[in-house]
This record gives structure tokens, C-alpha cells and sequence, in this order.
């Protein structure tokens, strides 16, 4: 299979963790007998360099021509005083919305051998296997009027949160189609006790429900659903919510297994998708070579199943990241008190280590 790739590897610590995930998909590809063909183009801070535009015509062509897309992170400091459209930022909420990639999935997995990094006790973050679906192109991030308004004292801001029943229905399917895949279970959270939208979020993704009776579908809201995040992690299967409440809950389903830098993610539902780590630029870190390149590596993974559907292909990779983090390799956000912290390449090494021997067995 020929798989057409634009890596656009973007600011701060994204090249680092990019290089790696690039590496380990040579080696995959490698294994099972893939052709690769990949452009590296400009995003963020490093497009505004270099053109003044945090998405320029060439990246966001190259995007659209290819099969998915793999981002490491954009967003600088240097850029922090720029007008809302001249930040790096900009250029990745516009890429998504060019690429329609209106379903967000995060996954939040639980490796045994990071016990020690969970801010929870092991008995009761054991076991966490959760795949947060957030609505990504809507909600009040999207919706309009917004505006702050009036003079200096007296100012008023304004967003507004919108869903139409179309927008709830697909990402509502996208959902129920992986509960499918999974046990079965699936929790939409909401604030229908408050807000117009989540009463008809909770109305369609109810009807939507009836097409898929295997599934096991329970609605909370989202107050009440991020205790529970934290009480009883293993409860949570597929949770399908707006993208507000996705991105709050995800960050936070995220710190429980441990650091930023595992979190792998899919943006899917466009021609093209868009994979990236979950975390940012990481300024304080970006240059040193101790990023954890994990995130981006397991994002890999997720572009292997969700675009390319190579399931075994994404397997290899997810088993040779937790072989890797049972023998014992650690960049420095993981390594605890007991463990000598790798690099970033050191730890990219090992994933490619455990690909090779894992690999031919499964190819
Ligand atoms: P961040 O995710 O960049 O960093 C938060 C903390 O986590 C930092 O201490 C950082 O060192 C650490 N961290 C993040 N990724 C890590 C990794 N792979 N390995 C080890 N440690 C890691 O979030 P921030 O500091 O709030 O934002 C920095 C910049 O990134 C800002 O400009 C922000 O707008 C941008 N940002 C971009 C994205 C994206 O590109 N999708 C997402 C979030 C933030």
C-alpha cells in the first residue's frame, strides 16, 4: 500500500517528537511491505517566519493532496502580542476546519508499567482504557456572534454556543460506530439540565442510539461526569461529547495516565486526517532533547487504524511502545525517582527497537 503523508512538524518541541514518529513508521512500513511518500511543510509559528501566514497555500494544498496528515505542535512566545489571525494557533484551527475533520479522538490509556506516574492510586487507575470522541468544528468555539464590546470599564463579551441537529448527528455516529468496536458502552455528557444545545445534543444522540441497539448508551452531565473521572476511571468506554466539554475532560482523562506527552490523537470525518500529540509547543523544553516523544509516535498508530485501516500495523506499534516502557525506558516527564531519563531520540530508538523484534512475528 502506498501511504501519501504530509508531515508538517511545526514549532517548538513538534519537529522533535515528529522526527521519531516519522522513524518508527519507516520501520513499520518497512515490516509489513508499505511504500511511504511524504512532504514536510510549513505550519504555526515557523510558516509566520518564514511568509507571515500560520497556514500558507503550499501547506494547506499539500494537506488536501495527501492521506493524512501528522502534526507536531504549533505555538511560540514570539508570537504572543500577534492580532488573533497572525498567531500559530490560527493556522491549525483553520487547518482543521479545511480539512473537516469534525470528530476529535482521544484516547486515554492506562500502561502498567507508569503506575508510579498517575496522580491516582494504582487500584483505581488500573485498567483506564477511555476513547474521548469531542465534536471539533462547533459549539461556542465556532459560534457566532462573538465580540467584546463597549469602552473600558463597562465592556461586555459575548460567545455563543450553536449546534445544529446535523452536526450532533455525525459526530454521534462516529461515536456509536466505535462503541461498536469496543465493549459496547457509551456515555454522551452533556449540561442538559442547563443549556438548550446539550437538550438537543441529548435528544439526537438518543434518537441516533435506536439505529444502534448493541450499544449501551447513558447521558450525564459533565459536571458530574469529571468527578466521576477521577472516583472511577474504568468505568468510562467511548465518551462522546460537545467540544468544549471534550477538550476540558480530555486534558484531564489525560493527566490521570500519567503525562501530556503520551496523549496520542485522531481528527477524522474530512478526505483527510489529521493526526497530532495532544500536547503543545512545550517552549520550556523545545531544543533540549528530552521531549516525550510518545504522543506522537502513538498518534502514528491511530493514522495506521483510522485512516489506512491497518489494524496490525497500529497494533505493532501500541505494543512496541508499552514493551519499550516495560524495559524500562523513560524520558524525563515519565522517569520518576526511580528511573534514568532517556532522550527523545534514545526513546524513539527503543520504540523502533521493540518494533523490529515485535514486528515480523505479526506481518
Ligand atoms: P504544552 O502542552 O506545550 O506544555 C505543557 C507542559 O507539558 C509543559 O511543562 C511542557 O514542557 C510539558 N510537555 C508538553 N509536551 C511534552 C512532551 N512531549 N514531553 C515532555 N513534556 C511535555 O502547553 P502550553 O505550555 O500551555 O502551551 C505552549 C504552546 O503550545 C502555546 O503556544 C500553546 O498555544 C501551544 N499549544 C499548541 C497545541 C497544538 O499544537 N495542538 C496544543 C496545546 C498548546
Amino acid at each position: 500500500m502506498l501511504l501519501k503523508i504530509t508531515v508538517l512538524p511545526g514549532d517548538g518541541i513538534g519537529p522533535e517528537v515528529t522526527e521519531q514518529a516519522v522513524l518508527v513508521l519507516h520501520s513499520v512500513a518497512d515490516a509489513f511491505g508499505h511504500r511511504l511518500q511524504f512532504q514536510d511543510k510549513l505550519i504555526g509559528g515557523a510558516a509566520l517566519t518564514t511568509s507571515n501566514d500560520p497556514l500558507p497555500p503550499d501547506t494547506l494544498q499539500a494537506c488536501l493532496a495527501s492521506s493524512a496528515v501528522l502534526l507536531g505542535a504549533v505555538g511560540s512566545p514570539v508570537f504572543d502580542h500577534n492580532p488573533g489571525h497572525l498567531r500559530p494557533e490560527a493556522g491549525l484551527l483553520r487547518l482543521r476546519r479545511e480539512l473537516g475533520v469534525f470528530a476529535n479522538l482521544r484516547p486515554a490509556v492506562f500502561f502498567p508499567a507508569l503506575e508510579d506516574c498517575s496522580p491516582l492510586r494504582a487500584e483505581i487507575v488500573r485498567g483506564t482504557d477511555i476513547m474521548i470522541v469531542r465534536e471539533l468544528l462547533g459549539g461556542v468555539y465556532f459560534g457566532q456572534p462573538r465580540s467584546i464590546e463597549g469602552s473600558p470599564g463597562s465592556r461586555v463579551a459575548i460567545n455563543t454556543m450553536r449546534y445544529g441537529e446535523d452536526e450532533i448527528e455525525r459526530i454521534a455516529r462516529v461515536a456509536f460506530d466505535l462503541a461498536m468496536k469496543r465493549k459496547r458502552k457509551l456515555l454522551s455528557v452533556d449540561k442538559a439540565n442547563v443549556l438548550e444545545c446539550s437538550r438537543l445534543w441529548r435528544e439526537v444522540v438518543t434518537r441516533v442510539g435506536k439505529d444502534y441497539p448493541e450499544v449501551k448508551l447513558g447521558h450525564q452531565y459533565v459536571d458530574s461526569a469529571a468527578t466521576l473521572l477521577v472516583q472511577r476511571p474504568t468505568e468510562f468506554d467511548v465518551v462522546l461529547t460537545e467540544n468544549m466539554f471534550g477538550d476540558i475532560l480530555s486534558d484531564q482523562a489525560g493527566g490521570l495516565v500519567g503525562s501530556l506527552g503520551l496523549l496520542a490523537s485522531a481528527s477524522i470525518g474530512g478526505p483527510v486526517g489529521l493526526y497530532e500529540p495532544v500536547h503543545g509547543s512545550a517552549p520550556d523544553i523545545a531544543g533540549k532533547g528530552i521531549a516525550n516523544p510518545l504522543g506522537a509516535i502513538l498518534s502514528v498508530a491511530m493514522m495506521l487504524r483510522h485512516t489506512f485501516h491497518l489494524e496490525q500495523e497500529a497494533a505493532c506499534i501500541e505494543n512496541a511502545v508499552s514493551s519499550a516502557l516495560s524495559h524500562g525506558a523513560r524520558t524525563a516527564d515519565i522517569a520518576g525517582k526511580t528511573h534514568t531519563a532517556t532522550s527523545t531520540p534514545e526513546m524513539g530508538g527503543r520504540v523502533l527497537e521493540a518494533v523490529r523484534t515485535g514486528a515480523p512475528a505479526s506481518a
